[in-house]
């Protein structure tokens, strides 16, 4: 991108967008609900995704596997000075930490039975819990966990069995 595209791509980004506070919120369409997408006029040679262009336009060394991200944390955000480089493994990070996406399923059973392995609720505890007919918060009391432990505990979500099937971390889409 040369400076007269980058001028471009920038005056483009201004004028599609609107001042909310300190950010500039994208009046176009966005791609996923997430991405503010658009076609720059043909002359700017830019992406149409619009935090990649602000990217190129403003990124003093290469792009290379980074993507932008707004900082304030408003998707619909294409203030420059929001949108920064972040590299693709930690974002990928931290969609895992958020939602197990990208772990496979032999990885997040392995984190479950070390998570089990730890758990200071044994089975034993476990099955005196779901079989007392003491209160919550009596048993919370008794045993030392918290009341919402317990509460887990008797609507048997606590140490589910896992779900496995032959395939099972053979790398195969389950
Ligand atoms: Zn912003």
């Amino acid at each position: 991108m040369n400076d007269e595209q980058k001028k471009i791509v920038l005056d483009y980004v201004r004028k599609k967008s609107v001042d909310v506070g300190e950010c500039w919120e994208w009046q176009g369409g966005m791609c996923r609900g997430t991405t503010p997408a658009t076609r720059f006029p043909k002359a700017a040679e830019a992406p149409t995704s619009v935090r990649k262009a602000i990217l190129l336009a403003t990124l003093k060394i290469a792009l290379g596997r980074r993507y932008g991200r707004p900082k304030c944390n408003n998707f619909r955000c294409v203030n420059p000075d929001h949108i920064v480089a972040v590299p693709l493994h930690n974002i990928r990070r931290e969609a895992a930490s958020r939602t197990g996406y990208g772990q496979s399923i032999a990885r997040r059973a392995k984190i479950s039975k070390t998570k089990r392995a730890q758990s200071p609720l044994t089975n034993a505890i476990l099955q005196e819990i779901r079989a007392s007919k003491e209160t919550t918060k009596e048993l919370s009391a008794r045993l030392g966990f918290s009341m919402r432990t317990i509460r887990v505990a008797r609507a048997g979500y606590a140490h589910e069995k896992l779900m496995t099937t032959p395939f099972t971390g053979l790398g195969a889409r389950q």
